[in-house]
């Protein structure tokens, strides 16, 4: 990575950081004591991590998550020739653990449900733009059709313990994985007897608990345009929340901006007319997977997948059009702070719409 890109990300990580509400402040190696939350930064899936807890057995759960998100990294790297992922695109098989075979599985329930807009094969596309290695570029139309079709979840098989992929087919859970890795965090937490904790792996955040003092965690949500502000904050306990955006990750080549997130369809940059999707679930891995799969779909298919899929999960879409749109669950605990923003409640006949959106302020 240039010291440029290195920079960048740093400093959109330190803003997601702070994001992370006055609580989080304490620095790596703090004991736990008198209401310090006990707090180590790594680095690992490509991005820059904090993983917090409270009480007197937060510095064991926290050093147990941390071991635990740096072993998923190694099983699941796409670049890292030791990985389960890298042995399965170099050859084609693989036997691979259970977490692998379960997060497969899980990707491929996910396509099918999401009309292929979330497809770990999309791989030999993300790496034909350069995503994998930082070193950009725009593949020609040529090259992109012959991607084409090895773009096809039907092209992974799935064994008792191994898997099989189609003849030039590649995978790359990159789309899900940091939400299992938050989500693993968040169980190591509970299992070690955590109650209050907070991890943030990139744009993913999952809270367990409330803070020590009872209130609820504020996740900040980045305006997708400008680095420097929020377009809102949510209050949130025990969940989920994902985003996936185009100011993430994106180079550009001849006054263009070209993003991270491919349309399987085009194996092109999605343009879908949003900027950023923040999903909120109870399940981080399933909340990544649909942040990625809805930033696909666009406003109008992510609505009606939100109302079809019996609305549990919850959704902030930030479109190209300047608006957000908000779904009923979480409206009245977010707070609206880029007001240049038009917000719209998205609502569901069965379910009245919470009093208390804000729309100043
Ligand atoms: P981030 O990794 O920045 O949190 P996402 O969760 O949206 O963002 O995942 C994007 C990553 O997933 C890309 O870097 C790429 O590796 C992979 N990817 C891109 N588009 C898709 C897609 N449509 N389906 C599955 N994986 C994808
Ligand atoms: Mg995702």
């Amino acid at each position: 990575m240039s010291l440029a890109a290195f920079l960048r990300r740093f400093r959109r990580v330190l803003a997601a950081a702070i994001a992370l509400a006055a609580a989080v402040t304490a620095t790596a190696g703090c004991g736990a004591a008198g209401g310090e939350p006990y707090t180590e930064d790594l680095f690992a899936m490509d991005t820059f991590m904090r993983l917090s807890a409270y009480g007197r057995f937060a510095e064991a759960a926290v050093r147990a998550a941390s071991d635990e998100i740096k072993r998923l990294d190694a099983a699941w790297s796409v670049t890292d020739g030791d990985s389960e992922i890298y042995a399965l695109n170099s050859f084609g098989r693989a036997e691979v653990s259970p977490e692998t075979l379960e997060i497969i599985n899980f990707a491929v329930s996910v396509s099918g449900e999401t009309a292929g807009a979330l497809d770990i094969t999309v791989y030999p596309a993300v790496s034909a733009w350069g995503f994998t290695t930082g070193e950009y570029r725009v593949p020609d139309d040529g090259e992109l059709s012959a991607i084409a079709p090895l773009v096809d979840c039907g092209a992974v098989k799935l064994g008792e313990t191994s898997v099989e992929l189609a003849p030039g087919a590649a995978v790359d859970l990159g789309a899900l994985a940091k939400g299992y890795a938050s989500q693993r965090a968040a169980e190591i937490f509970k299992e070690r007897g955590v109650t209050s904790g907070v991890v943030s792996l990139g744009g993913n955040v999952q809270t367990l608990g409330r803070k020590p003092d009872g209130s609820l965690w504020s996740v900040a949500i980045q305006d997708p345009e400008d680095g420097e502000r929020y377009a809102g904050a949510l209050g949130t306990s025990d969940a989920a929340v994902v985003t996936s955006g185009v100011y993430q990750r994106y180079f550009e080549a001849g006054g263009r901006r070209y993003h991270h997130i491919i349309d399987p369809a085009t194996c092109r940059p999605a343009e879908s007319g949003l900027l950023s999707v923040t999903v909120v679930a109870d399940n981080g891995a399933r909340a990544d997977a649909l942040s990625t799969a809805l930033f696909v779909m666009g406003r109008q298919a992510a609505e009606t997948y939100w109302r079809e899929s019996g609305r549990d999960f919850d959704m902030i879409l930030i479109t190209e059009d300047g608006e957000v749109y908000i779904t009923d669950g979480i409206a009245g605990s977010y707070t609206h702070i880029n007001t240049e923003r038009e917000l719209i409640a998205l609502t569901a006949p069965q379910r009245p719409a919470q009093p208390g959106v804000q729309t100043e302020g």
